[in-house]
């Protein structure tokens, strides 16, 4: 295809043709719920004390061109790898090696290895797990290479967010390039909007379904008399992205017919119990509002819990101790989270020593695991000297790499230049809770607008990263019970923008069309 057409895309838009679109998008937004609470910079506490006002989420105004190859291949292989750390986490020899090395240098890996211990000790009493999980991707496009290949940033493991407000911007940019359905005027015509709309975007139903699976698959009250049964959404206390929450809560309700309530992670040890003379340890939740009211928890889907600004005190480490020693089923569970780490990642990725892959995925299609491994960008160890440390303490070579800590959510990175520096200011013994990627090289010639939940509009040059959504239901003795992909989130951030979180502000959402 002429390179001209992607240069030229999106279309110029005259004053008229802008303010028309911009109105668009904010109405079909708040519309729709395609919304976040304000953040406290553009709506400060005090002019909205009862919180009552929302705004759209930041969203581009136009679709970005994803490859095909590219996109077909993240679903291709987001199956096994909702196997692969499905694995990981029931290799508790395998991941506990690597855990018990970081908790030497980080206190939040510690921690949680802590309760996995603790619960360990006591006997868990719910042999299965759920995942809702998200592998992240970019293409790569180095320098002097014609065939770009898609590389994964990270693999999410707990609060994989945006599946529902991801759902809502293909609606919203298909609405766009559909209306009226003959020759549609929202946008100024170009060859890549023609006859084109995203791809489904069914992460919703997936998520969903995953949850659906868990819920079925504990069975029927361990309490007796039996309670009824419910879903609990363990949530941060002045979350700003509840509207994607609502999109699951409201389809697990309506369709699944599944009850569903949201507890604060402040308020788990004042609104759920569990009962000791109950070997079972069901979770009982009574709301704080209808005390009279009780359900069992079958699964508890963590929206928070998975930074340490969700832990401020001990009371947070005896909730989560709480929910892993419950008979809820844990999406994820404490080693599940675990497996998420970046340190995970960085071993999966080592070219050479022991192949993982092949011992975490015996018995999958080599062909499969091939494709996994073709995803893994270069990472390196900072433990010992070596190869990483010459990498990351050379400004020249460091330029070229981003160095991660085991956390999640965005703003926690360094990069390039800052490595060197950074890594002298701490001790040398706490390098190994960090590891060192290189950066993938993005396209940067793409170019979109958007449309930020300060009313800001923003154009220019833009870096797009395409997560894909899965969901695998196991027991710890490895049994699958439900593994399923679908859905997928797309967030486009400005070309100099390292970092790339909507909810910590960097991104924005966006859909894809392919090309
Ligand atoms: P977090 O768990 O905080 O989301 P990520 O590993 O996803 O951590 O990194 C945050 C952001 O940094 C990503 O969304 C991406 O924009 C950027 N980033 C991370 N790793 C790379 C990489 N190897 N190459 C290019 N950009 C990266
Ligand atoms: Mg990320």
């Amino acid at each position: 295809m002429d390179d001209s057409i992607y240069t030229s895309y999106p279309p110029q838009l005259t004053p008229e043709q802008k303010e028309y679109l911009v109105g668009e998008v904010k109405n079909w937004a708040l519309h729709h719920g395609l919304a976040v609470k304000p953040p406290p910079t553009f709506i400060p506490k005090e002019s909205d004390p009862v919180g009552v006002l929302s705004s759209n989420a930041p969203v581009t105004l136009f679709p970005s061109p994803f490859p095909r190859s590219g996109y077909e291949s993240a679903v291709a292989v987001q199956t096994t790898y909702n196997k692969l750390y499905a694995a990981i986490s029931s290799d508790e020899a395998w991941l506990g090696k690597i855990i018990e090395e970081l908790v030497e240098a980080d206190d939040f890996i510690a921690n949680l290895w802590k309760i996995h211990v603790r619960v360990k000790e006591e006997g868990y009493v719910q042999p299965l797990s759920l995942g809702l999980f998200r592998s992240d991707y970019m293409v790569h496009t180095p320098q002097g290479s014609t065939a770009p290949s898609l590389k994964q940033v990270e693999f999410n493991t707990i609060s994989s967010s945006f599946g529902g407000l991801s759902s809502l911007v293909s609606a919203m940019h298909t609405d766009f390039l559909s209306f009226p359905p003959e020759n549609p005027i929202t946008y100024p015509a170009h060859p890549i909007l023609k006859d084109n709309v995203p791809p489904d975007n069914s992460a919703v139903a997936t998520l969903t379904g995953g949850l659906a699976a868990a819920h079925e698959a504990y069975g029927p009250s361990k309490s007796s008399p039996a309670l009824p049964l419910c879903i609990l959404f363990i949530v941060q206390d002045g979350e700003r992205n509840l509207f994607d929450q609502f999109e699951l809560s409201t389809r697990l309700t309506k369709f699944h017919e599944i009850p569903v309530f949201r507890v604060t992670t402040k308020d788990v040890l004042k609104s759920t119990s569990i009962p000791s003379t109950n070997p079972s340890r069901p979770l009982i939740y009574t709301p704080l509002h209808a005390p009279s009211v009780k359900f069992e928890a079958t699964t508890i889907y963590l929206r928070g819990f998975y930074g340490p600004g969700d832990y401020p005190d001990e009371t947070g480490w005896d909730a989560r101790t709480h929910l892993e020693r419950s008979a809820a089923i844990k999406c994820p569970s404490v080693l599940s989270q675990l497996s998420g780490c970046k340190k995970v990642q960085q071993i999966l990725a080592e070219a050479t020593g022991p192949d993982h892959l092949a011992h975490l995925l015996s018995g999958t299609d080599p062909k499969l695991v091939s494709q996994v491994r073709e995803t893994f960008a270069p990472q390196y160890d900072l433990s010992v000297s070596g190869r990483g440390r010459e990498l990351a303490l050379d400004p020249s070579t460091a330029a070229t790499h981003v160095l991660k800590p085991q956390r999640e959510g965005g703003g926690n990175n360094i990069y390039r230049e800052s490595i060197p520096a950074f890594l002298r200011s701490i001790p040398e013994k706490d390098w190994k809770g960090y590891i060192l990627m290189e950066l993938i090289q993005p396209p940067t010639t793409a170019k979109n607008m958007m449309l930020r939940s300060d009313g800001q509009v923003l154009s220019g040059h833009v870096i797009g990263e395409l997560g894909v959504f899965g969901t695998i239901l196991w027991k710890d003795d490895g049994e699958v019970l439900h593994n399923d992909q679908g859905g997928w989130l797309m967030r486009t951030k400005g070309k100099d923008s390292d970092e790339g979180g909507v909810a910590a502000g960097f991104s924005s959402l966006d859909s894809i069309l392919l090309v």
